[in-house]
C-alpha cells in the first residue's frame, strides 16, 4: 500500500543517515594524540593550563569558540533534519490519501 512520497524505508533511511552523521560528527570531535603547543588554526601559542585542562586540545580558545558556533549552527541544521523525518513518518501512518501529505 502506498504511503505518499516517502515510504516506510525512506524515513529509517534518513533516520540512519542522521544517527550515523551525529556519530561521526561526535566522534571527531574526540581529542586525538597529544596536546599541541601553538594552534592548528591560527598557530597562537596555547597555554600550559589550557592543555592540562583539555587533554589533546588542538585550537587556541578563540578558535575553538570560533569552531563551536559553527557546530552550533550545524547542530541547528540536523536537528530541522529530524523534525523533517518524524514528520515524514506522522504522514506515512496517516489514513488520508497520499496527496494530502505534500500540501
Ligand atoms: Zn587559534
Amino acid at each position: 500500500m502506498a504511503t505518499g512520497w516517502a515510504g516506510d524505508g525512506a524515513v529509517q533511511d534518513q533516520i540512519d543517515a542522521t544517527v550515523k552523521d551525529a556519530i561521526e560528527r561526535a566522534r571527531s570531535q574526540l581529542p586525538r594524540g597529544a596536546s599541541l603547543l601553538a594552534c592548528e588554526a591560527c598557530e597562537a601559542t596555547i597555554p600550559e593550563a589550557r592543555r592540562q585542562a583539555v587533554p589533546g586540545v588542538r585550537l587556541c580558545v578563540a578558535c575553538q569558540e570560533a569552531h563551536d558556533r559553527e557546530q552550533a549552527v550545524f547542530s541547528g541544521y540536523n536537528r530541522r533534519a529530524a523534525r523533517t523525518a518524524s514528520c515524514a513518518e506522522g504522514a506515512a501512518s496517516a489514513a488520508g490519501p497520499p496527496h494530502a501529505a505534500i500540501a
